[in-house]
């Protein structure tokens, strides 16, 4: 069992081996190109978000260089006592920057919109480059503002040519973040010394990279107790793409995908952080459909395979069964051949025993009645000879008349001692098996005749009455007459030794196609009715003063036989005014008339 198991259990391991090294190539692709769409998506959101920034910051730039263009701005620049602070004010107000300076040359503040604590700006990099005539930019973390800055100064000319001195616009960058604070993805922007300076994620502001610190504090522009180091990530290389596994951080995903896009015009880089999480749910999708259908197909092929076995078991034990039966039934068969051939020879054999027994019957009934027949014959011989004395006597007397009388009378006893003669031949004869249509009155006359003597001398009356011409039926004769004989000889011998009358009675009726035959008699009846056709069965015994006879149990079971082999039928049974009635029915003989 454990054997024949084997070969599908390790089929099935393998099978499943296949299947997950399938799912899993089919989920690593579908992660590298999840993985491929969401940088495509993230980069153009980068961009989206970094082109909003510098937009935002587009707006302060153009303020600065227009307000250097201002002339009550240009008159201060030039050393005008001018009150420009309601203007600066103004502009402040309407345009949402942070403060608007105007600095002269020497770095002095002029005037400023916030009115605070007026500040040198000499050797600032914004103001040297706006002293070189370029627009100079710049972020820090403001003492002045407490906040996050970033500024734009814009050179003031004289209309000479020389630089005068710069106008200084200050942005809120809380402000800018405050329009896209929490989008996603998660974006910052470091400047070049590797600070996050602005982020849509707060928590990410003032992270710096190691490597840059010592080059940061250097600088000083930023307070070392505010700056954080940077996230603690290891990064990955998917196919050129950068992918950080962040740890510990709430507002970062665990792992993501590193966008960066260098921004010259700000000079700082624009960072995103996009979660990878999707592209591994669509990668786990995947593969999981995979493997669900390749389980499907192969649970139904397992399946298909598993009732093919079973149909190839069931066929191999049903074709075995077949052949075991198909072997059985050959030999039943062989022996039903032999049973067969048995069967004829001993059909053969008891059709011989029976025409033995039939012969044996016919002789044994002409044994019973052999005293009678002697006694039948002998009285018509005396008489014959008694007759022939007389007509001699009577010729030599010359009574010619009497003397052929009695010649005649000779002549009807020498008659009537041929038919008994010839019946007895008939009678004793052995007739071949087949049918004709016999007279069935002249049957019954027969056995009468035959039976005349033995009635006469144990007192028996015989009644018939036979109907008016012949009554034909399918039969033998010679057969018939002994199933007749043995019904009369059965009559007469219960009756024997019987006190009040005897009497066997005689009939014979035509009943449409067919033709009954009565035998009753007024002896004492049938003590078996049941058994009575029963071969052996005999209640005849040789009485002690050797009256009887003694019954072998035959002649009803052979009459039975020789009836049925004719296509009748014969009952007995009891009359209910005592005595016993067998009833013989036979087919009629289709004689012309019945045909006409
Ligand atoms: P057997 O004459 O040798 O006894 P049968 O087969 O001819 O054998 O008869 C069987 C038995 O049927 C007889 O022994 C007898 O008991 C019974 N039997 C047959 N005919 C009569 C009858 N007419 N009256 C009473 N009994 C009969």
């Amino acid at each position: 069992m454990l054997n024949a198991l084997q070969p599908r259990i390790i089929a099935i391991i393998a099978f499943l081996a296949v299947v997950a090294g399938v799912s899993m190539t089919v989920g690593w692709f579908g992660y590298l190109s999840a993985l491929d769409q969401l940088r495509q998506r993230g980069q153009s959101d980068l961009a989206l978000a970094s082109d909003r920034l510098t937009g935002e910051f587009g707006r302060y730039r153009e303020l600065a260089v227009l307000m250097a263009d201002h002339p009550v701005v240009a008159a201060k620049a030039a050393g005008d006592d001018a009150d420009v602070t309601a203007l600066l004010r103004r502009i402040t107000d309407k345009t949402g920057s942070l403060d608007v300076l105007v600095v002269a040359r020497s770095g002095i503040e002029l005037a400023s919109a916030s009115g605070s604590g007026a500040q040198n700006h000499q050797r600032q990099p914004y103001f040297e480059r706006a002293l070189d005539g370029a627009l100079g930019h710049y972020h820090l973390l403001h003492d002045r503002y407490g906040q996050r800055t970033f500024l734009f100064a814009a050179p003031i000319f004289s209309p000479e040519g020389p630089v005068n001195g710069a106008v200084i616009v200050v942005v809120d960058v809380d402000a800018v973040e405050a329009l896209w604070r929490g989008d996603r993805p998660t974006v910052f922007f470091t400047d070049e010394l590797g600070v996050s300076f602005i982020s849509n994620r707060s928590e990410l502001v003032f992270m710096v990279r190691e490597s840059s610190r010592a080059i940061h504090t250097a600088s000083a522009e930023f307070a070392p107790d505010i700056l954080k180091p940077f996230l603690e990530y290891e990064a990955l290389d998917r196919r050129g793409m950068q992918l950080w596994s962040v740890q510990g951080q709430r507002y970062v995903p665990r792992t993501a995908l590193h966008l960066s896009l260098p921004l010259p015009v700000i000079q700082m880089t624009g960072e995103a952080l996009l979660d990878v999480a999707p592209a591994k749910l669509i990668a786990r999708l995947q593969a999981g459909v995979t493997a669900a259908i390749c389980l499907a197909f192969g649970a139904l092929l397992f399946l298909a395979t598993e009732r093919r076995r079973t149909l190839a078991q069931a066929n191999v034990k049903l074709e075995s069964a077949v052949h075991s039966r198909t072997a059985e039934l050959s030999d039943i068969n062989e022996e039903l051949r032999h049973e067969v051939v048995e069967r004829i020879a001993t059909e053969a054999q008891l059709k011989k025993a029976q025409s033995d027994l039939v012969q044996a019957g016919k002789l044994s009934a002409l044994g019973q009645m052999s005293a009678g027949i002697s006694h039948e014959l002998n009285q018509p011989l005396m008489a014959i000879r008694s007759y022939a004395e007389n007509a001699e006597t009577f010729l030599e007397r010359g009574n010619v008349d009497v003397a052929g009388q009695n010649l005649g009378r000779i002549t009807e006893l020498a008659r009537r001692m041929g038919r008994i003669i010839r019946n007895l031949r008939a009678f004793s004869k052995q007739e071949n098996h087949g049918m004709t249509d016999v007279d069935l009155c002249a049957v019954v006359e027969a056995v009468i005749e035959i039976s005349h003597s033995r009635a006469q001398s144990e007192g028996v009356g015989l009644i018939w009455s036979p109907p008016e011409g012949a009554l034909m039926v399918r039969g033998g004769e010679v057969r018939l007459q002994q199933v007749v004989l043995n019904l009369l000889s059965n009559a007469m011998d219960a009756m024997t030794g019987q006190d009040n009358a005897k009497e066997v009675e005689i009939t014979v009726e035509r009943n449409g196609t067919r033709v009954d035959l009565g035998v009753c008699d007024s002896g004492p009846g049938l003590v078996e009715p049941d058994r009575i056709f029963d071969p052996f069965y005999s209640t005849k015994q040789l009485t002690p003063d050797g009256q009887g006879h003694d019954g072998m149990g035959l002649g009803l079971s052979i009459s039975y036989g020789l009836v049925q082999s004719f296509g009748g039928d014969i009952t007995g049974h009891n009359r209910e005014t005592g005595g016993a009635v067998f009833t013989m029915t036979l087919d009629a003989a289709v004689v012309e008339e019945d045909a006409a």
